[in-house]
């Protein structure tokens, strides 16, 4: 599967890189966007849901640490930015 996620280009650049091995690759734009749907929906904090989601090593999420990703999505980019 293959994602593209070029409208979260900026959003993927603040997210931390992760080069490590023995993790799959998991797809860091469908684990922002799982995070923003767990946060409207009210759903309770679970990045370990990121691991269900498919691989994409594509551009811009490529090697993006995807439950970064999911903590940004769950959190905000507005207000994590405002947090001490
Ligand atoms: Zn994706």
């Amino acid at each position: 599967m293959t994602c593209n996620h070029k409208d979260l280009s900026t959003v993927m650049e603040e997210i931390e890189l992760f080069q490590g091995s023995g993790q799959r690759h998991i797809c860091a734009g469908c684990a922002y966007l799982l995070g923003v749907n767990h946060r409207e929906n009210n759903s309770k904090y679970n990045p370990g849901a990121v691991d269900d989601l498919p691989e994409s090593q594509a551009q811009p999420q490529r090697h993006r640490n995807a439950y970064g990703a999911y903590d940004k999505g769950f959190k905000g980019r507005a207000r994590s930015r405002t947090l001490p």
